[in-house]
């Protein structure tokens, strides 16, 4: 579906191409971890003088043009810089996906990634496209049947 190198998506006939089904309903079939709390306590340490802001703003080459391409934009202000909005990424991680285990994409493929295999995990990552401020946000597990 992608081009292996660059990422791009090939064109595909939109008329056979899978329809997403999630919508409103997307999280309610995942498991959400939250990472909220991790994230705060990492801020309030770095206006502290705790941890040097440098650490945290180190964001991969890989990561940052991601994040220029494939990035959600949100209304979110950077908790470090305050100059920029934050965007939202996707790693998703699944022993299935092969060659796309640990690969980055966007929030809306990495959750039916997730939804559509339990044994997949979807990584969650703000990021700030000016200062390369980047923290886990949530990670979304597809839901498992209950078996004993
Ligand atoms: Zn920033």
């Amino acid at each position: 579906m992608y081009h292996r190198r660059t990422m791009q998506r090939k064109p595909s006939d939109p008329s056979r191409a899978p329809r997403p089904t999630f919508g409103r309903s997307k999280r309610s079939q995942l498991s959400v971890i939250d990472y909220t709390l991790a994230k705060r306590a990492l801020l309030r340490d770095a206006q502290a003088g705790l941890q040097s802001v440098n650490d945290l703003c180190d964001a991969h080459p890989e990561l940052m043009r991601a994040a220029k391409y494939v990035g959600e934009p949100t209304r979110s202000d950077c908790p470090v810089c305050k100059k920029d909005k934050l965007v939202l990424l996707a790693y998703v991680y699944g022993d299935r996906l092969k060659q796309d285990n640990g690969r980055v994409w966007s929030i809306d493929t990495g959750m039916r990634m997730a939804a559509a295999d339990p044994d997949t995990c979807c990584y969650v990552v703000e990021v700030c496209r000016s200062c390369q401020w980047n923290h886990l946000r949530e990670a979304f597990t597809g839901r498992r049947a209950a078996t004993g």
